[in-house]
């Protein structure tokens, strides 16, 4: 409830972190392989669990355990439309023409993070300049035609994760290596050269997924870390290099920004940080004085050469408006009745658990909860009415 501000669910967030706990054994039996948590910024090792090779090795562990099972997967196939008349899904329609009559249909094809236009309905102009994270395919077909065929709708358009990524990055499917965790090391300053939040306001891995919406709320939607030789060795390195001057006007000039203005508020921002050393391993109150928005926490004069930049811009990962579900994973209809045939999972129904706000982990949580609920679910009816049960 703090997390969402109340944009939950709450007897479904409630199942979901209950049934967390049952994921790791899970997955495990299915082939999936854990490692321990890395020491660094995201410091999670007691709440969160990590896939040894990352979520491609988690794919590729499930899809071999399903194709063992006699699944199959039709790739490179993209659902154009489904057709739903009195809460059932009658159709499924492919881009190459091809009509599936379903039994049942478990929608998991994310959210609308990869469509510009639809986004710019809840973030308008702002929207042209977001990077989009994740894969460029997340266009929220599946979900339009859910909701134009009467599935109940649940969060808000402009509702979801978005953290400060190098502006360098691809437009679509930079992953995890394109963020930059360096904010709370330095300052963050935006087009005009001005500082615009609260650096320093917790650990890292509490805010990262602030700043995406900090940056977006900015002119033009681009912003700067701004750090010396000292700030720069106290986080994990990007893959991007950063710009680097032996000058804060040299190092302004070489990213566009008007030189007199950044070395203005490097030159405020040193004289109201406190003396003496910061620890990055506590929430240290080494907080600047007389500045707003003040720095709370590891307030340290950026004087050190040669100075370094990072380009900033918001980076999407996924978006939380979905279709409204059932603890059974069932699609709820407008009528507040489940539909027949329909479930799902992940992305497309994360809304009713995240309204607002994140926790780490909770993505992969979500869709692997009501993703074994659906299939289950799924499975179950089917059986059932196999055997002349219909009920
Ligand atoms: C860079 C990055 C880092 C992340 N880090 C974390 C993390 O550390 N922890 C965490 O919990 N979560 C993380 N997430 C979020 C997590 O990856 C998602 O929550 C999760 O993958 C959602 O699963 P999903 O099945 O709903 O969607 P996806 O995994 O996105 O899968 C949707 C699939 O549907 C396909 N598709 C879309 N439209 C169609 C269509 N019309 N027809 C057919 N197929 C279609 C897509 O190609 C895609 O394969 C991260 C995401 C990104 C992008």
């Amino acid at each position: 409830m703090r997390v969402t501000h109340g944009m939950t669910n709450a007897p479904l967030a409630r199942m979901t972190l209950e049934k967390s706990a049952e994921l790791t054994g899970w997955l495990g039996n299915r082939g999936v392989r854990f490692q321990p948590a890395l020491i660094g910024t995201l410091n999670l090792g007691r709440t969160n669990a990590f896939f040894l090779g990352g979520g491609r090795a988690l794919l590729n562990s499930l899809c071999r355990h399903a194709e063992d099972l006699e699944v199959s997967f039709a790739y490179d196939t993209r659902v154009s439309d489904l057709e739903l008349r009195d809460g059932t899904c009658q159709a499924v329609t492919l881009a190459d023409g091809r009509i599936i009559t379903p039994r049942k249909v478990i929608a998991t094809a994310g959210g609308f993070e990869a469509n510009l236009d639809w986004l710019a309905e809840g973030w308008g102009g702002a929207a042209r300049n977001f990077l989009v994270r994740g894969t460029p395919y997340n266009t929220g077909t599946v979900l339009r035609s859910l909701l134009d065929g009467g599935a109940a709708s649940v969060g808000e358009l402009d509702q979801c994760h978005a953290v400060a990524i190098d502006a360098r990055a691809p437009k679509y499917d930079g992953g995890i290596a394109s963020r930059i965790d360096g904010v709370p090391f330095g300052i963050v300053i935006n087009r005009d050269g001005a500082r615009f939040y609260d650096e320093g306001e917790d650990f890292w891995p509490k805010r990262y997924a602030i700043w995406g919406r900090l940056v977006a709320g900015q002119p033009d939607q681009i912003a700067y870390a701004i750090l010396d030789s000292v700030g720069v060795t106290r986080f994990m390195p990007s893959v991007f290099t950063p710009i680097s001057d032996a000058s804060i006007e040299g190092l302004a000039e070489q990213v566009g920004l008007v030189p007199a203005a950044v070395q203005a508020t490097v030159e405020t921002f040193n004289a109201a940080c406190p003396p003496g050393p910061i620890d990055q391993s506590v929430l240290d109150g080494h907080s600047t004085s007389g500045l707003q928005p003040e720095k709370t926490n590891w307030a340290a004069p950026i004087r050190k050469p040669p100075f370094f930049a990072f380009p900033l811009r918001p980076g999407i990962t996924f978006t939380y408006m979905g279709v409204e579900v059932n603890d059974r994973a069932e699609i709820l209809m407008q009528d507040g009745r489940p539909a027949t045939n329909l479930y799902a999972a992940g992305e497309i129904m994360a809304g009713n658990i995240l309204g607002q706000g994140y926790l780490a982990g909770i993505g992969m949580t979500i869709g692997a909860v009501f993703g074994r609920i659906a299939g289950e679910q799924a499975a179950r009816r089917l059986n059932r009415v196999t055997a002349g049960d219909t009920s």
